[in-house]
């Protein structure tokens, strides 16, 4: 059991100070920079298949729109509670400022088991919360996107929920939407060709060859599944284990992504591929690779285990994978962590670029959509290397650094902290 306080936003709290020590912040400016701008917690009915009625609590924090409106993905999950949505739409707020684009943060999730809920069930639960949460969000307010167990799907719903009520489509109100309905190309895959840019530049850096080089990741979701697709089809690196809420698997000689994919609609999961063998997630962390990419939840690099991570590399794809007392070992042990806000910033990246689509009414092709991209992240990682460099901090407060200076800035000139 790791020692330390694994309340994600006490976690959000303390990079917050550590980077405003580093920045020499007023208190007054980091207890701001401490707390949400605004909260909403809604309780909603939804009819069950059966014919029950369950009540759902739903949130939607708005945490910073000091540097533009509010975005932030919207997650359902069991554990959903109030901080760590807080948690989740802070570190918004950072990834915006560090990728340099003009949004603020926020995040939303319902407490709920998508899992053992049907198609129908999810999405009147779905439409009632856009519904409850529609008051403050909109287009030049709060743009969500998906997150854990939500997609595409979920994010029509909400289009049509809001749209509905307006009498006309509204399709910058939210992103990660269906290409039909104004979604844009790359956006499925740009937080794991984000990561796949980030781990690039910081291989580049480390003087490691990706080609050829091995991968384990932690989540086959959309960001692992895609992140190992990118990594093999594009750099050649070998990905040699893979995991999902079931459990992990492992092979030496590496194995196609894609074909496991195949092999998890069919059976549910990645565990029994053939050739490979079952390991756990906590295994899979520990492994003997170059480069781990840990996709899934918070929470899993902690004092506990870091000690034992051999990666040289670890490229956050899911957000706060690893406690501040992790990252304190990980920066001794000479692992570069590329943190989570720099490294799955590419996600929030392509959902703005799918926002600005929609508010023009002029769509991209893909190849201009992952040279943008590219651009960005590829400005972003040397603005966070340069910092590391520069102040002899770790990875993370870098990024917070870049990030917290950017929101100040915007603080300043706004007059919000004079
Ligand atoms: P997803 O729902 O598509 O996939 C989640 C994956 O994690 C699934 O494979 C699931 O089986 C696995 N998983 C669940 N519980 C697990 C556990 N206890 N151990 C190991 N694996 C487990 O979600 P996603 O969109 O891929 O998001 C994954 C992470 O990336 C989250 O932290 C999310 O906040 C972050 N993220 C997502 C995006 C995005 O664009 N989707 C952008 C930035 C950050």
């Amino acid at each position: 059991m790791a020692k330390e306080n694994l309340n994600p936003f006490v976690i959000a709290k303390e990079q917050i100070d550590r980077a405003g020590k580093k920045l020499k912040l007023e208190p007054g400016l980091l207890e701001i920079l401490k707390h949400p701008k605004r909260e909403l917690t809604v309780n909603f009915p939804v009819k069950m298949d059966d014919g029950t009625t369950k009540v759902f609590t739903g949130y939607r924090v708005q945490y910073n729109d000091a540097r533009g409106p509010f975005k932030g993905g919207i997650r359902y999950h069991w554990n959903v509670s109030l901080d760590e949505v807080r948690a989740l739409s802070c570190w918004m707020t950072w990834k915006c400022a560090v990728m340099d684009i003009p949004y603020g943060g926020a995040k939303g999730g319902i407490i709920c088991n998508p899992k053992e809920m049907s198609k129908s069930e999810l999405e009147r639960m779905t439409r009632r919360y856009a519904s409850e949460i529609s008051i403050i969000i909109g287009p030049q307010k709060d743009i969500p996107a998906p997150d854990v167990y939500t997609d595409s799907q979920t994010m029509a719903w909400i289009m049509d929920t809001l749209s509905m009520n307006q009498g006309f489509a509204v399709p910058g109100s939210v992103t990660g939407k269906p290409i039909s309905i104004g979604g844009s190309l790359g956006r499925d895959e740009a937080t794991s060709r984000g990561l796949m840019y980030a781990t690039r530049e910081a291989a580049k850096r480390m003087k490691l060859n990706v080609k050829g080089s091995t991968v384990a990741v932690q989540g086959f979701g959309n960001v692992g599944y895609h992140y190992a697709r990118l990594m093999q089809d594009e750099l050649g690196a070998k990905i040699v284990a893979v995991s999902d809420s079931k459990g992990g698997i492992y092979s030496e000689r590496g194995f196609d992504p894609k074909q496991v994919l195949v092999y998890k609609e069919k059976t549910g999961s990645v565990v029994g591929y053939p050739g490979t063998k079952k390991i756990s997630n906590e295994d899979l962390l520990e492994l003997d690779v170059d480069i781990l990419a840990p996709s899934a939840l918070e929470n899993v690099i902690t004092s506990e285990n870091a000690d034992r991570i051999r990666a040289k590399i670890s490229a956050e794809g899911a957000n706060g994978p690893t406690t501040p007392e992790a990252d304190d070992i990980l920066f001794k042990k000479g692992v570069l962590v590329i943190p989570d806000i720099l490294a799955n910033g590419g996600g929030v990246t392509v959902s703005y670029f799918e926002w600005v689509q929609d508010l023009a009414n002029f769509f991209w092709t893909k190849q201009e959509v992952d040279q943008r991209l590219e651009g960005i992240m590829t400005r972003a990682f040397e603005g966070v290397w340069n910092m590391h460099n520069e102040k002899k901090v770790d990875m993370r407060q870098a990024a917070y650094m870049v990030a917290i200076s950017r929101v100040v800035e915007a603080y300043k000139w706004r007059g919000i902290y004079p």
